[in-house]
């Protein structure tokens, strides 16, 4: 392994309003050497407010200085890839190729998505879109990578479990399909009736059985309020929900995510994210491997 790979990556979710650098300076002051942020509004609609490139280098300067993990750029809640609606899934790839193309400045970023809601048209249909839209919006010779992320199965989402990804991923023009990689969220994950819990060595297992562990190219790290198998999406903090801090250790720490980021999702202001961010820091020992 290369010896500057350090053994996690950890940051929180960030807010992009107040540019680029900004986030980079925040997330050092919390402790972390990661972050995720929304590449705009994740309700509203609308166009990207313009970047300005300065302030894009000044981050990318920042992430290099201090050894950071690029962070992940998480796609709007808007975007629907596999919607019923024509528009809505134009709107959609376009969106996110302009997006992707705009991360070129931030070369190696990982840009993570939901997969959508096939709303009634049922999952094959669902997976065959959003595979479709991979293909338009992915290029040859980009720098960042896509991500599938994996979801609790609220409703009509596809992505509730492996097997869905993996059949995403098999009608990827397989000369693209190296720039597709999955996210894990461990609340979703829980959600959708995988034992993270009690067995989560064994749900890595079956993840890498299905898609494959090299897939696997960011970690949510996030705490249920509900059940396994509740099939809600609803993120706790830490400790605070069903999966418990403990089996949420073993997910920093498990050899097979090693080099990895993790990013907070939790419900939390900067400073609940900097308390978060110390007590994972605290219970590894990172810089001592
Ligand atoms: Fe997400
Ligand atoms: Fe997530
Ligand atoms: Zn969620």
């Amino acid at each position: 392994m290369n010896a500057d790979v350090r053994p996690y990556y950890l940051g929180c979710h960030l807010s992009l309003s107040e540019g680029y650098a900004s986030m980079g300076r925040r997330i050092l002051a919390l402790g972390g050497d990661t972050f995720q942020y929304f590449t705009k509004n994740p309700k509203g609609g609308g166009k990207n407010k313009e970047a300005d490139p300065a302030d894009v280098e000044a981050l990318g300067r920042i992430i290099a200085e201090h050894g950071m993990k690029m962070p992940v750029a998480h796609a709007p809640y808007t975007y629907n890839p596999c919607s019923q609606k024509p528009e809505v899934r134009e709107y959609t790839r376009d969106s996110m190729r302009g997006e992707l193309e705009f991360l070129e400045s931030l070369p190696g970023s990982l840009y993570n998505f939901h997969p959508g809601c096939h709303v009634g048209q049922g999952v094959d249909e669902g997976i065959r879109v959003i595979a479709d839209m991979l293909d338009h919006v992915l290029w040859d010779g980009m720098h960042s990578k896509v991500l599938l992320e994996t979801m609790a199965g609220k409703g009509t989402e596809i992505g509730r479990n492996f097997e869905e990804l993996r059949a995403i991923l098999d009608r990827v023009d397989p000369g693209l399909r190296d720039h597709v990689g999955v996210c894990l969220d461990t609340c979703h994950v829980s959600d959708a009736g995988y034992p993270v819990r009690d067995d989560f060595d064994g749900v890595l297992r079956e993840f890498d059985r299905v898609i494959g562990i090299d897939r696997l190219r960011a970690v949510h790290l996030n705490d249920s309020m509900h059940p396994e198998g509740s099939h809600k999406d609803r993120h706790a903090k830490l400790g605070e929900g069903t999966i418990g801090l403990d089996a949420l250790m073993d997910v920093v720490t498990h050899p097979m995510l090693r080099g990895l980021p993790f990013c907070l999702e939790t419900p939390n202001d900067e400073a609940g994210y900097a308390r978060e961010i110390q007590t994972i820091r605290e219970r590894t020992s990172y810089g001592n491997e």
